[in-house]
């Protein structure tokens, strides 16, 4: 399947020379979602996944059908403020300041094999913060799944000797 068709390019947003792949063209037709979640889901089943780990927003959108697939668990990252109990954190840069990511202390335990889903690998900056999340915490990151990826920005060179699989490249 042609995936490329679904994704909206939405020029200027949300500023001046940003070209924002909008996803939600993919996600509300269930066979071309299914068929995406699918692929990541192949790519993840002989990893001995224990749990999804997704930055949000979108990257619940991808993890959470990829672990109810995978029969395992989902731990969501957030900004923070946004997670009711005992969190690590950690800073990471923007393209103007920075900001802040978080998970629940006890949402990985030691020696757990992560996969990391999200929407779209841009600088690689947030799926940076995500892994020095889950290896804070003990977790091994068996493995990294974007629907998108944006290989001008050289996310990639973040990522080197991970297992990473995008299914676009812009
Ligand atoms: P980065 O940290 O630079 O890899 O940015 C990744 C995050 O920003 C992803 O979670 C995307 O949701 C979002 N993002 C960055 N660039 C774009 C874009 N051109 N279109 C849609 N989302 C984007």
């Amino acid at each position: 399947m042609d995936l490329k068709q679904y994704v909206t390019i939405v020029e200027d947003y949300p500023k001046p020379g940003i070209r924002f792949k909008d996803i939600t063209t993919l996600m509300d037709k269930g066979e071309v979602y299914k068929y995406a979640t699918d692929q990541i889901v192949e790519f993840a089943r002989e990893k001995q996944i224990d749990i999804v780990v997704g930055p949000e927003a979108r990257g619940f959108i991808i993890g959470c059908p990829v672990a109810y697939a995978l029969e395992v668990g989902f731990a969501p990252v957030r900004k923070e403020g946004k997670l009711p109990r005992d969190v690590i954190k950690v800073d990471y840069g923007l393209e103007y300041g920075k900001d802040v990511l978080t998970i629940h202390k006890d949402a990985i335990l030691p020696g757990q094999r992560v996969l990391i889903t999200d929407d779209l690998l841009a600088t690689g900056g947030t799926i940076e913060a995500t892994i020095k999340l889950v290896e804070e915490l003990g977790g091994v990151v068996a493995g990294m799944a974007f629907l998108i990826e944006l290989s001008y920005l050289d996310g990639r060179k973040k990522l080197d000797g991970y297992d990473v699989m995008t299914l676009m490249q812009y």
